[in-house]
């Protein structure tokens, strides 16, 4: 691990420690369980998009977000939401395709 990456780690975790219930509440309109974290869009059902569930891949799109700098998604997923839906495009795209 560098070090550029070991403070860029602890930032955000202290970023995270730092959550309160008004940022949890203003994320409401990005994140939800009717759209897709990855790209904020709503799933329509005359989409032809696919809308997966994340559940074993849910920790894989903690890094790849905290990786990014994404620390908007990166709580939202820590914060342990029921359900966290994506595009499986989206998905793949994000955890697969290097910065
Ligand atoms: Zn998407």
């Amino acid at each position: 691990m560098s070090g550029r990456g070991f403070w860029r780690h602890t930032n955000t975790v202290t970023y995270i420690l730092h959550i309160t219930l008004l940022q949890q509440l203003a994320m409401a309109d990005r994140f939800g369980e009717d759209v897709c974290v990855v790209c904020q869009k709503m799933f329509r059902t005359e989409s032809g998009e696919k809308a997966v569930s994340v559940q074993e891949g849910r920790e894989r799109l903690i890094l790849c977000s905290s990786q990014r700098g994404d620390h908007e998604l990166t709580e939202y997923l820590m914060s342990d939401p029921l359900s966290v839906h994506v595009h499986e495009s989206c998905r793949k795209q994000y955890v697969n395709v290097p910065l």
